[in-house]
């Protein structure tokens, strides 16, 4: 199924996958894909200059692996592993960069009702996708209060970390990607770029258009992953996608995948993927996960009020679910509800 949005920043008409994936190969515009933050990663662009824009891609790249080795909680001496192993028992510094995306983060956990909340993995480090591990109802009864963003303590002055409990452990998987790429338009955007697409896994963000036309992102089926159920012109936004087909497994007929709730240390089952548009990809890195936890109804509710946010979200049956904003645009008799909320942070 296609959909036709039509909104200030998204441009409507069809496209035609033909467009996204075929099509004559354009002077000036360069490509490259890379594995990258357990992920991979796409940079694609328009620079006159082959050696140029070739330079600005290995910086896009750099950028990535830099990140990934301060907030990696699988490399040990990332800055956010030392928090797991020390804030516990002292104040820890960070830099201003982790500071200000955890500031952030406790931010989205403010706005989300505890949906998005970091300290998921005070419990979600005991689940193993790959191996098809997870923890028993007692461990998660034993660890589930740890899971509360108020059990960070940020203290603005020195810069510093302290978790309020022994036991609490962080994991930046559900916005670290979204800052990554939003660094990322910004470099390219140093090196005088006005058209490109930056992607690490579900996360985007684009500025200008692509060959004279609007960047195509194409929704994944959440149950085929070579089916696309939704194509979406867009210009200079950014877009995200969370979904329970990325890391998961099956036990019993029911899907262990790798988003929390974190009320009750299980994966949350309301959604099959929940995408959101909206002006930056830390944004809509964190929306996305937050409004796969908080299901259709309290989801939808949130997405409506915030303004410059957009969703399409894919229910348990795999029927998909508009927000004002792209329902308006395909039906413009429809009325958009007025925002009254602040801009995410
Ligand atoms: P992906 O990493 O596949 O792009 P998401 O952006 O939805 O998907 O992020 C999922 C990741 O977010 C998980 O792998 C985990 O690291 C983290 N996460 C899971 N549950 C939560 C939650 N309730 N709040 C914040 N982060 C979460
Ligand atoms: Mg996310």
């Amino acid at each position: 199924m296609l959909i036709d949005i039509m909104r200030n920043r998204l441009i409507g008409a069809l496209m035609t996958l033909a467009l996204l994936f075929g099509g004559p190969t354009h002077a000036g515009w360069h490509k490259q894909h890379a594995d990258v933050m357990g992920t991979r990663v796409t940079v694609e662009l328009y620079h006159a200059d082959e050696a140029q824009a070739r330079q600005a891609i290995l910086a896009v790249l750099d950028e990535m692996h830099r990140i990934d080795a301060e907030m990696s909680p699988y490399i040990e001496s990332s800055q956010l592993s030392r928090l797991n192993r020390d804030a516990s028992r002292r104040a820890v510094p960070v830099s201003n960069e982790l500071f200000s995306l955890l500031r952030r983060s406790v931010r989205f956990s403010e706005m989300t009702d505890g949906a998005f909340d970091i300290t998921f993995a005070s419990v979600g480090y005991l689940y193993d996708y790959r191996q098809s591990r997870r923890p028993d109802a007692g461990q998660i009864k034993a660890f589930v209060d740890l899971i509360n963003y108020h059990n960070l303590v940020l203290d603005d002055r020195t810069r510093t970390i302290r978790f309020g409990k022994k036991g609490v452990r962080i994991d930046l998987g559900g916005i670290a990607k979204g800052h990554a790429v939003d660094n990322c338009i910004a470099i390219l955007q140093r090196h005088g770029i006005e058209n490109a697409l930056v992607t690490a896994g579900g996360d985007s963000r684009l500025i200008g258009d692509r060959w004279g036309r609007p960047w195509t992102i194409g929704i994944r089926d959440p149950r085929s992953a070579s089916e696309v159920i939704a194509l979406l012109p867009l210009v200079d936004v950014a877009v995200s996608t969370s979904g329970d087909y990325e890391r998961y497994f099956e036990e019993g007929g029911v899907r262990y995948h790798h988003i929390i709730d974190p009320e009750s240390g299980d994966s949350a089952r309301e959604l099959q993927s929940a995408t959101i548009i909206g002006p930056d990809a830390t944004t809509t890195d964190a929306l996305s996960t937050s409004v796969f936890v908080l299901g259709l109804a309290r989801g939808m509710a949130l997405v409506n009020r915030l303004p410059g946010i957009d969703a399409i979200l894919v229910d348990s049956t795999g029927n998909m679910h508009y927000s004002n904003g792209l329902e308006s645009a395909r039906n413009p008799d429809s009325r958009v509800n007025p925002s009254t909320d602040p801009v995410a942070p």
